[in-house]
């Protein structure tokens, strides 16, 4: 199937919704520099049913697209590219991105309508973009010219580094995720050397471990995807 060509105003809402992020490695991108990433990758189109079984499995709906803002993500290039074409199992990790990727969407189309919608927005927005095709302007000097526009990581001073989790073993793993326990209580952890910025506790700045929308560090509820 033909791979979708992102309209100008499309990678805007998308860019726009997600506060200027790379949604792969949390790091502030500018809007030239940005690519659109599928979280469910396009190639799932070629497989005859893979869509509705992942529209099943993955407790997405019916009504899911491939092609839709609930699984458009902005990112680098370079973040594009290391994460290929990998389809990435049901893990309760995978579930909560796209459950915030779905959480944005509406904002991000609705983005997307309005700079559709002004002529004036939508205008530049598109010779923007064509000059970018034609090289009549490099990307670097876009950014060094749109540098201010970058905004400011969700998670201030994110770091990844993976914190030690202390007092707490792993009773198993897989798919980049944890099952831990301290004897009383269990939890989730990433297991990946430079976790997702989701996994970020917004109260005490660890990685959880998590039970539910609870971090188990410091035992403040919060929506760790936000
Ligand atoms: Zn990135
Ligand atoms: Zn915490």
């Amino acid at each position: 199937m033909a791979k979708h060509k992102f309209m100008a105003a499309e990678k805007f809402g998308v860019w726009h919704a997600f506060d200027g992020q790379c949604f792969w490695c949390g790091k502030p991108i500018a809007y030239p520099q940005t690519t659109v990433d599928h979280v469910i990758p396009e190639s799932v189109e070629d497989k005859p049913g893979l869509l509705d079984e992942i529209r099943r499995t993955y407790g997405l709906g019916p009504e899911f697209e491939i092609n839709s803002f609930r699984n458009w993500v902005p990112c680098h290039g370079n973040c594009n590219s290391s994460k290929g074409k990998r389809l990435y199992g049901p893990s309760p990790a995978m579930l909560a991105l796209l459950d915030m990727v779905g959480r944005r969407s509406d904002s991000a189309a609705k983005i997307a309508r309005r700079t559709t919608e002004d002529r004036e927005k939508g205008r530049i927005l598109g010779k923007l973009e064509s000059a970018l095709e034609a090289n009549v302007i490099t990307r670097e000097e876009l950014v060094s010219l749109l540098g201010d526009l970058d905004h400011q990581p969700l998670v201030p001073g994110a770091q990844p580094v993976l914190e030690l989790l202390r007092g707490w073993t792993v009773v198993r793993g897989g798919n980049g995720i944890a099952t831990v326990t301290d004897g009383r209580r269990a939890g989730i952890a990433p297991t990946d050397p430079n976790p997702h910025h989701s996994w970020r506790c917004p109260t005490c700045g660890t990685y959880g471990p998590w039970n539910g929308v609870v971090c188990l560090s410091c035992g403040q509820m919060s929506e760790p995807w936000d």
